[in-house]
Order: C-alpha cells, then sequence, then structure tokens
C-alpha cells in the first residue's frame, strides 16, 4: 500500500507524496507526515552492498509511492553526481573512538545539500505528475546553509522561481558570500534585519495569507518550500542514516544488528528527526543526541517536557543551529501525541500565542529514544582544538557541538555503545572561528585569510566551493525590514 502524507493539525484526507512536496504546508499551517512508518524493504547486509544512489532508491521508494521507480532513479541520478566530491556521497571518518557521517562533499560543502541537491527533481517531477503548468516559486528562509544550497539547487530550474531570505547579522561571511553571489535568472535574495525565526515566522506567514495566495494563482504562480518543513527534504535524508549503518557493517566496524548511538547537531530539527524515521523503520539505533548549541530550547525541552521560545536570541559561532523555534519538532509532537491532529494543533496555537507549551507525561515517556544535550561555546572550541591535537581531524563549529555532547553522554551514561556523530559542515565554511578554536594567536584579517591559515594549518584542501567565492562578484542587494518580507515578494513577483 502506498503510503500517503496528512497534515499535524488536521484529520482531512491523506494526499500523494508528491501533492505534498508541492504543497509544503498544509491550508492549516500543519507539515505534512507520512500515515505510517514503513519499515526497512531489505536486510541490511543486502543494503551493505549497494552504493549511495541504490541505498537512496531503496528507502525514498517506500515513502515516494506515487513516483514510479524509474523516475526516482532519474531524480537521484541527477542529485548525486560529480556535484560531490567523492563517490561515497556520504562518506565516515573514524576518529578515535568515535565515526564521523561527513555530510558536507556536495557543492556547497553543508549538510543540506544532501536533501536540496534532490528536491529541485522531485519538484519538477511532482509538478509534471500533477499536470501543474503553474510557475513555482520557492520561498525560503535560511540560517546561512539552505540558503546556498536551496539556490544552487534551483537556480535555471524551468518552471520555478526561488527568492531566499537570510537575517543579515546572522550568517557567516563566507555563507553570506555564497549567497549574494549566486548566478541564475530565477532567484533573488533579501537581506533581514532580524533573526532566523523573523525570516521564518514571516516566510510562514506569507504561506498563510490566503488573499495572496488568489492573486498568485491568477498570475499563473503557486507558493512552495524548500525548507525542511518540505516532506522532500525530510525523505533524502533518512537515506544517509541508513547508509552509514550499511558502511559501518561493510567496512566490519559493526555487527549486523548491532545498536549504534548517533548524534545530531540540531537547529530545525530536520536531521535528527530523519534519524528518528530510520530508527521507527527498524535501523538498529539505540539512542538520539541531540544536541543543541547555547540556544538550548530543546534540551530544555527533553529535559522538562515544555518547550518555551522565551528567551534571549543568542549569535553563536554555529550560526545554523540559531534557532528558538524548531518547526519539524511538530511531527515528533504529533507522533508522542499518538497521532492526534487536534491535540498537536493545540499545542502550536499556544507557541503561537504565547511562545511556549508544555506536552503530557505519557507523550514524554515515547521521547525516550532521546538525550538532550548542549554545549557551551567554550566546550564546543575546546573539542575542536582537541580532536585536532590528538587525532589530526579538524571539525566544523555545528559537528563540535554534536561531539561535545556525545562526550558528555558517555561520561554521564557509560553507555559504550558505537557512536556516530553527524558532521553537517565542511571546517572551511566557518574558517574563522576554527582558526579561533584552532590558534587563536592567527585570528585576524578576512574570512579567506582564515581560509589561508586553516588550509596552512590542517594541510586540508580548500574546497572548489570556497575557491571560487574568492572573486565572484556579489549580484544580490536587496534587504528590508522583518514586516517588509511580503512587500518584497510581491515586488519581485510583480504582484
Ligand atoms: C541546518 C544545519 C544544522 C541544523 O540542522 P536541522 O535539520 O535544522 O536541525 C546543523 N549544522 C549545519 C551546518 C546546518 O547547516
Amino acid at each position: 500500500m502506498e503510503i500517503r502524507y496528512k497534515s499535524t493539525r488536521s484529520d482531512r484526507e491523506a494526499i500523494p507524496a508528491s501533492q505534498a512536496i508541492l504543497r509544503g504546508l498544509s491550508d492549516e499551517g500543519g507539515l505534512f507526515v507520512p500515515e505510517r512508518i514503513p519499515a526497512l524493504g531489505r536486510p541490511l547486509a543486502e543494503l551493505a552492498q549497494m552504493d549511495y544512489r541504490q541505498v537512496a532508491c531503496e528507502v525514498m521508494k517506500l515513502y515516494l509511492g506515487d513516483f514510479t521507480e524509474e523516475e526516482l532513479r532519474d531524480c537521484i541520478a541527477g542529485a548525486y553526481d560529480g556535484k560531490f566530491d567523492t563517490e561515497a556521497v556520504a562518506p565516515l571518518a573514524k576518529v578515535g573512538d568515535t565515526y564521523y557521517l561527513e555530510l558536507f562533499h556536495g557543492p556547497t560543502i553543508a549538510f543540506k545539500d544532501m536533501a536540496l541537491s534532490i528536491l529541485p527533481y522531485l519538484m519538477t517531477t511532482a509538478m509534471k505528475k500533477n499536470g501543474v503548468s503553474r510557475e513555482t516559486v520557492i520561498l525560503t528562509a535560511t540560517s546561512g546553509d539552505t540558503g546556498k544550497a536551496a539556490l544552487a539547487g534551483f537556480a535555471d530550474v524551468p518552471g520555478t522561481r526561488i527568492i531566499v531570505f537570510y537575517p543579515r547579522d546572522g550568517v557567516s561571511e563566507i555563507q553570506k558570500r555564497q549567497m549574494l553571489t549566486q548566478k541564475g535568472a530565477n532567484v533573488a535574495v533579501v537581506g533581514v534585519n532580524g533573526n532566523f525565526d523573523d525570516c521564518q515566522n514571516g516566510v510562514k506567514e506569507i504561506f498563510g495569507n490566503k488573499a495572496l495566495g488568489e492573486e498568485m494563482a491568477r498570475a499563473g504562480l503557486a507558493f512552495s518550500s524548500a525548507n525542511s518543513i518540505n516532506i522532500g527534504r525530510l525523505v533524502p535524508q533518512i537515506v544517509y542514516y541508513v547508509y552509514a549503518y550499511a558502511s559501518l557493517l561493510r567496512e566490519g566496524e559493526i555487527a549486523d544488528g548491532e545498536p549504534i548511538n548517533i548524534a545530531v547537531p540540531t537547529g530545525n530539527f530536520g536531521n535528527i528527526l530523519a534519524a528518528y524515521y530510520a530508527r521507527q523503520m527498524g535501523l538498529p539505533v539505540k539512542k538520539l543526541i541531540c544536541a543543541s548549541n547555547e540556544n538550548k530550547v530543546l534540551y530544555d525541552f527533553f529535559s522538562t517536557g515544555a518547550y518555551d521560545r522565551n528567551r534571549p536570541f543568542i549569535l553563536t559561532s554555529s550560526p545554523s543551529m540559531d534557532i528558538l523555534i524548531s518547526s519539524n519538532l511538530e511531527r515528533l509532537v504529533y507522533e508522542t501525541a499518538g497521532c492526534d491532529a487536534q491535540a498537536t494543533a493545540a499545542l502550536m496555537k499556544s507557541l503561537a500565542a504565547e511562545g511556549s507549551y508544555r506536552i503530557s507525561e505519557e507523550m514524554r515517556a515515547r521521547l525516550a529514544p532521546f538525550f538532550g544535550g548542549f554545549a557551551t561555546e567554550e566546550e564546543a572550541a575546546r573539542k575542536i582544538s582537541d580532536t585536532f591535537a590528538r587525532c589530526g581531524y579538524v571539525m566544523d563549529t555545528h559537528t563540535a557541538v554534536a561531539a561535545a555532547v556525545a562526550d558528555a553522554y558517555r561520561r554521564e551514561t557509560e553507555d559504550g555503545t558505537k557512536m556516530l556523530v553527524v558532521s553537517t559542515a565542511s571546517p572551511y565554511k566557518f574558517a574563522p572561528s576554527i582558526l579561533k578554536a584552532l590558534s587563536p594567536e592567527d585570528e585576524a584579517g578576512t574570512a579567506f585569510d582564515s581560509v589561508d591559515t586553516l588550509a596552512r594549518l590542517s594541510r586540508m584542501p580548500v574546497p572548489a566551493a570556497v575557491e571560487e567565492l574568492r572573486d565572484a562578484p556579489v549580484l544580490h542587494h536587496l534587504h528590508c525590514e522583518a514586516d517588509q518580507m511580503e512587500e518584497q515578494v510581491r515586488k519581485l513577483l510583480a504582484l
């Protein structure tokens, strides 16, 4: 039976995967979730013999039931090709007693590439399947990495346009340059005087604006989302967890069926939710370690059952995790509420109105697979320098948050289960912060000075994605206040 998708906030009829991808959000502002989570279709030992693309097909066909296998194979072949600088696509590095799953080998050197290199293919295939003739306008809020990955994915894709909103002072210099130098006739980039939550709320409001939606339809346009609220982002992210386990098995690092722990540097809760889905599919995972930076709203949620965004927003050296409203948590809340859409809608209403909600004890009990932790700026920096000193391995600032929390988990629980840390960005993307951790006396100059110093220290090759930024011209100059985002969209679309 083909899996259909329903909203976390209503009991309306479920829709096929391709329609959920096109719509992004449900009409009531809910997120689409699969009616049930499928079991892995093949034994792990068989998956261990497959390459990334084959595993992707095996996993994704279970979720995207109204795509033919041929359509899926085409999407996968278009996405996971020479854009990735390694044949493995998502390679593992063994560093001391920890495995790092490197998800930064794509065109924009952060893990968002894993899903955003395939989303445009899924979306254009879904448009064809559903006879959509309207142009799709992708609206995206970014904390830094999604923006560039979505721009790169959708640039000059026929039938689509993309508008990206980013917090003007909340992204790294390299992230900003990556976005502002993006080519393509269908792309726009707008800096917002606000933080990521302002950008995300602005985009959600635009999606929810019925009058605007009708005007769009008259103009032959329709919105969709490339944020991780889109199920077309989430499904491709399940793949690399299955692939990582299969790789450990193939390399003889674990026995078939041996459980592992997975630590994920978390912001919007998309990446770790994909790990949770993989676990529910039967992947042998013991604990899902949810690692936050100093914006530790998720740590507090896991330790108290109360979600409360009413707190100062802290700018850290892991900007892609500087988030106080983790959108994808709604999918987990729905799951722990026993798939009760009314209960979920009520909690989300409270989040919108009061900035907080509390789940019941019964729901909390269902969070047992998770361990919440956080790392301070100092702890993350120390993890970067210690690991380099002891093992010669350089990790980025986001990955360091997860690695530090994984250490704390092992100390606290004495759980010796093998540990997979998800590595979400190339250290070069955040070179000044990495350098500050490794060698404070070298700090100074531009981001590119830091890149050069880091290259000298680490002897890691500088990725092409960074090299080509050095003299790329800046093509985008738009910016606005948080309450002018709709106006910007209207101008850009000539509405
Ligand atoms: C987006 C991002 C994260 C957070 O992932 P979520 O799915 O939002 O939890 C962590 N690290 C990096 C480098 C990112 O770009």
